[in-house]
């Protein structure tokens, strides 16, 4: 248990890849710090991906600061465990003082800094940076008639592949990358609908993460300098043309149709009467930051939002919110991407302790 009189000059919470780039430039900067994270191994999120998962870039583009990841069969899109693999050794190789399993449950601040209570006792610290993700908040759209669907449903969070689903009739919801991804992968074995709010925007069959990567770049850099801030990712397209993707969607079984109005107890009913039924509706509707050990530090403006500048909070400075995508820098929920944003961070940190 943490010694109650000491107080660090951070305390990272999650131990995912944003809090350990933070880490990273922390150790760096010499600053007495810990990472907390509630995982029984290294690795945040990509443990609970699922297996079939590749980066949707090679791996000298998905490389954390200071070490590049290790090739993966000669420039291919490196598979799950690979990342894994990456993101443990890495913890290692810059002895990064991550303590694990410990949950943070609330942090409370008083002038003099933040105390952060967790599963494993109360941690102090004189800032606080949130490196905390989005997978432990799953989205899910509310529909009329799901408390009575009696059927299964998940979200993507909790997708782990599609054994358990051969031969069902099977609603994917959702027209990001994971619902690309997983209707793909479940197209030819079970009786897929594939359903969208809005058709799908697929990326060119050309871009893969490292040209993601350059636009995410480019945007920051003309928002920095003040010049007109060009396109963002979003606004080229959606989905990854990742190749299982590709060849579900060119073989014609990757098929996308309108989102229902209602559920039954049974399935699914659409505006104009058309009901269909289902075994199973798989939600791949994203996630929410996973900012609830900061509720009592009150940094929500009326409107719900946590407002920042940069990865500052805008309502206290001492405390930083790192890797949660672009809200808090652009591409800082990829690896690559959340380098530069763990740098400024810790710069800033740095300030403020040298002020
Ligand atoms: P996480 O990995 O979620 O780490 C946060 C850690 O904090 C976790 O261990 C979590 O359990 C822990 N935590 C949360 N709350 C608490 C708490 N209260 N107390 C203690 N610990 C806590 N990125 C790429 O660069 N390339 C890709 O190809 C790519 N593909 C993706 C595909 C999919 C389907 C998805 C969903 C994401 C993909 N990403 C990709 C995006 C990105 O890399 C991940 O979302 C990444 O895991 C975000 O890292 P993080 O450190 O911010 O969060």
């Amino acid at each position: 248990s943490p010694d109650q009189t000491h107080t660090f000059d951070a305390v990272v919470i999650g131990g995912g890849q944003a809090g350990l780039a933070c880490g990273y430039y922390l150790r760096r900067a010499k600053l007495d710090y810990i990472i907390l994270d509630d995982q029984d191994e290294p690795g945040g999120a990509w443990r609970h991906t699922w297996p079939s998962l590749r980066l949707f870039s090679p791996a000298s583009f998905a490389s954390l600061p200071g070490w590049f990841m290790p090739e993966y069969d000669s420039g291919g899109f490196p598979p799950r465990e690979h990342v894994l693999d990456y993101l443990r050794r890495y913890e290692h190789r810059y002895q990064l003082p991550v303590r694990r399993p410990v949950t943070a449950h609330s942090v409370s601040s008083d002038a003099s800094g933040f105390a952060v209570e967790t599963s494993g006792g109360i941690f102090q610290g004189r800032t606080i940076i949130s490196a905390t993700g989005t997978w432990r908040q799953p989205h899910c759209p509310t529909y009329p008639g799901l408390a009575d669907f009696s059927g299964r449903h998940i979200h993507s969070a909790h997708y782990t592949g599609p054994d358990s689903f051969v031969g069902q009739r099977v609603a994917v919801v959702g027209g990001g990358n994971s619902g690309a991804q997983i209707a793909a992968e479940l197209a030819p074995l079970t009786t897929l609908s594939w359903l969208t709010s809005r058709p799908p925007r697929y990326l060119p069959d050309d871009v893969d993460g490292r040209i993601l990567f350059q636009v995410a770049t480019e945007y920051a850099r003309n928002v920095t300098a003040g010049r007109p801030a060009g396109n963002k990712i979003t606004d080229l397209g959606d989905i990854v043309a990742v190749p299982e993707v590709r060849k579900a969607r060119d073989a014609g079984i990757l098929v996308a149709e309108p989102m229902f109005e209602r559920i039954t107890a049974d399935g699914a009913a659409w505006a104009d009467g058309t009901t269909r039924a289902f075994d199973t509706i798989i939600w791949c509707t994203g996630f929410r930051p996973a900012v609830g050990p900061l509720k009592d530090l009150h940094l929500r403006t009326i409107d719900g939002h946590i407002a920042t500048h940069g990865t500052q909070a805008a309502a206290d400075s001492r405390v930083f919110l790192v890797g949660y995508g672009d809200w808090t820098g652009p591409a800082s929920a990829t690896l690559l991407g959340v380098g530069r944003t763990a740098r400024d961070t810790v710069a800033a940190i740095q300030r403020y302790l040298g002020a």
